[in-house]
């Protein structure tokens, strides 16, 4: 059983593990970095740590520091929220060594997930639809060969990828050696490996991911799906569950696919397969072998605890439920709410004079934000996430429109303003949106 968890993160993702802890009867050891000793997680624990210097990566990616944390408090598993090490095979193996219980999945699993090809290539194997596309790596040499095959336009993407970079679309067979080499050299640039890909470029689709979880023994389960279709330069903004595009039988065909594919694999914690859906059809991406930001409209929509389920199965105690018991109720709605100019998106890091978050049925604020607070410069700008949920689609926006005017954070820049003219907005109202929507809308409404 685990007794004690170190939680090697930051922000609202710490608060948010401190809590399923705390629920489980478990201590918990908070690590911060000098620039977070007044942080809320910091204060809720029951032990904190301090682990270095502002930057990342002499604190919250320092694996020997948090490694000597444990050792000093005496912490038996160790939660890494998302981000930072959360996806570090090395990092699961080091804990391993040191008989620390890494909250998450095997190393081998994380590895297999965090190369984009052979991830492709085992979802493929496992049954999930995969975007139509290069087997594994293009050369220049065998890019229009390739390219042909697929059909143009196609999207050029690094193996090693993530954040957005090192992609580039060749609409055209003229486009294309230029496509490969940008690619190629940003890939480098950003990974340290210039290795890429060739997939189908899909012109409007959705971006809808499926929730799973699993034991590690062979048992999986989905929790439907999420649909983050409303991005900024490949970041979430605004997700809902359900999907706005999905019926009944859709979800649970393709939570199905996944939930089995996790069985096969054997894969132990949470994770989420993600898709682009065009026509009706669903292509894999990728998979993320972690919690994500946008898990609680998971949790509003199921009543389902994914932080509770990630620690059950990392100490053996299997899932506590099983597909059947997991019934759908309601829509859900997260708002990212971040330290940014609404309208150009720099960060506005500082102080916060005034905090006040919203209540009543059906409101959730995960923040480690508040009063006095003052937001460091280091990090990124996601400072809380508000979460809606209501019986309906309907009740949601209704509910979320209510919310949005309640909530006071002054001091810095908030995206607050952002959520408040997309409620009013007739696309999102009705549901209908791709994942270059809000882009267009914010360059439509910059001109105006
Ligand atoms: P990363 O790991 O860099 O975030 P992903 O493979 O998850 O890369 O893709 C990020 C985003 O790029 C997707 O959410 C989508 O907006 C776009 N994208 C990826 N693959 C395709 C594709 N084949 N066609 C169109 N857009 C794509």
């Amino acid at each position: 059983m685990i007794s004690k968890v170190l939680i090697a993160n930051r922000g609202e993702i710490a608060l948010r593990v401190l809590r399923a802890c705390k629920e489980l009867g478990i201590a918990t050891v908070a690590v911060h970095s000098t620039a977070d000793a007044d942080a809320m997680h910091v204060r809720l624990a029951d032990e904190s740590v301090c682990i270095g210097p502002p930057p990342s990566r002499e604190s919250y990616l320092n694996i020997h520091q948090i490694v000597a944390a444990c050792e000093i408090t005496g912490a038996d598993a160790v939660h890494p929220g998302y981000g930072f090490l959360s996806e570090n095979a090395k990092f699961a193996e080091i804990l391993d060594a040191h008989g620390i219980t890494f909250i998450g999945p095997t190393a081998e699993h994380i590895r297999i997930m965090g190369d984009k090809i052979t991830a492709k290539q085992t979802a493929q194997e496992l049954g999930i639809p995969v975007v139509p596309g290069s087997d594994g790596e293009v050369k220049p040499e065998n890019a229009l060969e390739v390219a042909r095959k697929i059909g143009f336009p196609v999207l050029i993407k690094a193996t090693a990828g993530g954040g957005g970079r090192g992609m580039k679309v060749a609409k055209t067979e003229a486009d294309l050696e230029e496509a490969v080499s940008t690619a190629r050299s940003e890939a480098l640039a950003a990974f340290g490996n210039d290795a890429v890909y060739m997939e189908k470029y899909l012109g409007k689709p959705r971006h809808i991911e499926i929730q799973v979880v699993g034991d590690g023994m062979g048992n999986a389960v989905h929790l439907g799906e999420r649909d983050c279709s409303l991005q900024r330069r490949h970041q979430k903004v605004w997700e809902e569950a359900n999907s706005p595009a999905l019926n009944v039988e859709q979800r649970m065909k393709i939570g199905q696919v996944c939930a089995d594919a996790m069985k096969k694999l054997k894969y132990r914690g949470a994770g989420t397969v993600e898709f682009l859906y065009e026509n009706g059809e669903f292509y894999f991406i990728e998979m993320n072998t972690r919690l994500q930001v946008e898990h609680p409209i998971t949790e509003a929509i199921t009543g389902i605890d994914l932080v509770h389920e990630q620690i059950r199965v990392a100490s053996g105690a299997g899932l506590s439920v099983t597909q059947e018991d997991i019934v759908f109720s309601g829509h859900a709605i997260e708002c990212r709410i971040n330290a940014e100019d609404p309208r150009t998106f720099v960060p506005s890091p500082g102080t916060i004079t005034h905090f006040h978050a919203p209540g009543g049925l059906g409101v959730r604020v995960d923040s480690g934000a508040y009063q006095g607070y003052k937001i460091p410069p280091y990090y990124d700008s996601l400072i809380g996430k508000l979460i809606v949920h209501g019986r309906t689609r309907v009740e949601c926006m209704m509910r979320l429109r209510r919310v949005l005017d309640e909530f006071v954070i002054d001091g810095i820049k908030t995206t607050l303003p952002l959520f408040q003219d997309l409620i009013g907005n007739q696309d999102i109202a009705n549901g209908d949106y791709d994942i270059h929507w809000l882009e267009n809308y914010l360059a439509s409404t910059t001109d105006a």
